[in-house]
This record gives C-alpha cells, structure tokens and sequence, in this order.
C-alpha cells in the first residue's frame, strides 16, 4: 500500500495537534495527531509505501509507534487512500494530468483505492456521439477527459459502442432504426433556447424515442406531420448560444458517466426528460412512460 490523504481535501491546522482535512463542512474532518502528525501528514503523497513512510517519519525523530498511529487514526477517519501508482504510470503523461482531478472526485466518493477500479470500469466503456455541431464536440470532450472511450460517428448502430448518445432531432426513419439498435442510447437536443436530455433508452424495458412520439402525437395530432418536417430542415442559426450548449453537453455527459458508473443518478434520465428552459439555472424532469403502441416491447415489462 501506498498511503495518501485522500486526494482533493486540503489538510489545514485548527491548533497544533489538530488537522482537519478538507474546508468545507460537509466534506472535512478533523482529527487530534499530537505535535508529529504534521511531519507524518506530509510524507502521505503516496510515492512511499508504507514502511517508507515509517522510515522516512523515522529520519526526521518521529516514533515508529507514532508514524503508525496517525495513520491508522486518518485511515479509520476515512482520510487514506492507496494510491493508485500503477494505473497512473499505464496511461500517458497527458492523459494522467487530465484524469488527476476525476480520481480526485471519485476519491471522496469513498473508494479507498484512489478511483482506480472507477476510471479501469470507465476506459472499457466505449461511447459512440451520433450527431454534429458544438453540443456533439463538447459531449465527446468532456467524456474524454472524464475517462471514457468517447468518439463521434455517423451511423446509427454505432460498431461496438456501449451506449448511443443521439445529438439533435431524429427524424421518424432514424428513431424507427434506433428500434432494432440493441445498445442504450441517450437522447440530447439545444435548440430553440431549450436544453433537453433524455430519455436514456434501455431497449426493450423503459420509453424509446417512438414511444415519446407517440405520446407526443396524441397531444398534438400534426406531430408526426411537424417530425416529418424536421428531417430535412432546422433552423439556422439556431438558437442555441454557447452558455445553452454548454450546460446541455455537461448535464448529458454527467448523465453519461454515472452510467458508466453505475450510479442511481442514471435513473432520473430514463423515462425521462431533462429540460433546461434558457433563461432559467435550474433543470426539470419530465416524466414519459413506454407507450403500448409502440413495438418496442417496453410497455410489456412496465
Ligand atoms: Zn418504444
């Protein structure tokens, strides 16, 4: 083991013998080392495995027994990782200096391994971007640099890919190809001052692109005529300014990473959209079921 404070939390002294790591409430903890816990803090960087640090404590007049302690009361506070040396030194320095900051985050997530199995979980994950323009470009950035294979494609079944991420209207022959795509596919639009994203597809258990047709021309009878319109025309400019594409691009990719994460945030994007009505700071979920016209067979579960 390598032992580090965990990444991202800053250790700050309240007295002498008191560090609390971190600044924020929610975040810190404060824990009583006595007068060499600062000595022992600043050896845990994690380029030392553990009887190094010891060692090195040692050469500077700290007590083995105390090296010790402090940090088994940091590692039962949860303030101690083992740092992922290893899987650093795979990937390319360019790469690593990106990556520094996602294992930082995943660290106060509580892995104690750094982040390490999290970005492993990540890099095999392979992300096809359907679609063009700066939400496409920036989706594919931030997934990137988030540790994801991310790459933009042109076709529809996407080779390979794990997830779809669907930039922009689709038109009804591109939502009725989506129907015999087996991976789950993302939906995301900026247009007309709106953000949506959503819904996150699961083919065959939760609403497809068609089931949200369907409702939508039960509310509106002319909606297929209007989707019909929209395959070959958009407008232009549209009305999408960059804060709009921005906040689209970093709300679909947070979509993106906590399911390759694994994470129940996921879930509010599936039978679901997200909308960001411009100008407004906050984001609303509305809420679409699997519509039983619709054949792709998700009704069926629901
Ligand atoms: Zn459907």
């Amino acid at each position: 083991m390598r032992p580090a404070l965990r990444a991202g939390l800053l250790p700050i002294w309240r007295d002498t013998e008191t560090v609390q790591i971190g600044v924020d409430s929610r975040r810190a903890m404060a824990i009583t080392g006595g007068r060499y816990a600062a000595d022992v803090i600043r050896l845990l960087d994690g380029s030392r495995e553990r009887a190094d640090v010891v060692a090195a404590a040692a050469s500077m007049g700290v007590p083995a027994t105390v090296t010790e302690r402090v940090m088994t009361v940091l590692a039962a506070a949860g303030a101690l990782i083992d740092y992922p040396v290893h899987l650093l030194r795979s990937v390319p320095t360019e790469l690593r200096r990106q990556l520094l900051p996602v294992l930082a985050v995943a660290s106060l997530g509580g892995d104690g391994d750094g982040g390490a199995r999290l970005l492993a979980r990540r890099s095999a994950m392979s992300v096809a971007i359907r679609g063009a323009g700066p939400v496409a470009d920036l989706v594919a950035d931030l997934l990137t640099r988030s540790g994801l294979a991310a790459y933009l494609s042109g076709s529809a079944d996407a080779d390979g890919a794990d997830l779809i991420v669907l930039v922009g209207h689709q038109s009804p022959a591109d939502t009725a190809d989506l129907l015999r795509v087996s991976q789950p596919q993302l939906a995301v639009s900026a247009s007309e001052g709106i953000g949506v994203v959503g819904p996150l597809v699961r083919p065959g258990t939760s609403a497809c692109l068609r089931c949200l047709d369907l409702a939508r021309a039960e509310r509106d009878p002319a909606w297929p005529l209007v989707l019909a319109q929209l395959a070959s025309r958009s407008a232009d400019p549209p009305a999408c300014d960059p804060v709009l594409a921005t906040a689209v691009a970093a709300q679909a990719a947070a979509m993106v990473v906590a399911f390759a994460d694994g994470r129940p945030l996921a879930q509010s994007a599936v039978n679901g959209t997200l909308e960001l009505l411009m100008p407004d700071w906050q984001w609303r979920r509305r809420s679409w079921h699997p519509h039983p016209a619709c054949c792709c067979g998700a009704s069926d579960v629901m």
